[in-house]
């Protein structure tokens, strides 16, 4: 008999995906869930998924705020996490500015690998979570399954999608997670 596998590893765009996207969020005041985000967190960390966000936050590169604003935004919304009964299990971010060509700023794959070698998983084992197309993007170098959060079928910047599943919401993204691994098990027991 084999080792059940671990849950596999959750990375997360931040904004319009777990929070309201106000552009250039430099407020903790200002962050505030999306419908079925919390639950959604919830469930999937219940289930033994790690937790991982991944943002870019160009508003630094562009002096629309600073480091240390984002930090404090950052410290809010852990604890806003932790509090609705899903902590994270790693949180980075790229302040980067588009035209600075670093290797992190999604679709870049920097900062899902960094986070791949700190907790020790294959990027490809993992299920990227966003709005945009860049998320959808990022998944999709590293060769992880991909799910796009959208009201119907376009990225919130307006692109068809090319992600493996759509989901209302994160709370609907567990579900299909859910669905998967629990399909992924019953051929385990079949074979
Ligand atoms: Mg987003
Ligand atoms: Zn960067």
């Amino acid at each position: 008999m084999s080792a059940p596998r671990a849950p596999r590893p959750v990375i997360l765009d931040r904004d319009g995906t777990i929070i309201i996207d106000r552009g250039y969020l430099d407020d903790p005041d200002g962050l505030r869930f999306l419908p079925g985000a919390a639950e959604g967190l919830r469930l999937l960390h219940e289930a033994g998924h790690h937790l991982i966000v991944v943002s870019n936050q160009s508003g630094v590169g562009l002096g629309l705020f600073t480091l240390t604003r984002l930090e404090e935004v950052n410290r809010r919304f852990t604890a806003m996490l932790e509090a609705a009964g899903a902590p994270l299990a790693g949180l980075y971010f790229c302040p980067h500015r588009p035209e600075d060509f670093c290797d992190c700023r999604k679709p870049n794959t920097a900062l899902l690998r960094k986070a791949a070698a700190a907790l020790g998983f294959e990027p490809a084992r993992s299920i990227v979570i966003g709005d945009k197309s860049s998320d959808v993007e990022l998944g999709s170098r590293v060769g992880a399954t991909t799910i796009l959060v959208s009201a119907g079928t376009l990225t919130s910047d307006g692109k068809p999608a090319q992600a493996d599943y759509i989901a209302r919401d994160l709370t609907e993204a567990a579900r299909i997670i859910h669905r998967l691994d629990g399909a992924g098990a019953a051929a385990q027991h079949g074979s």
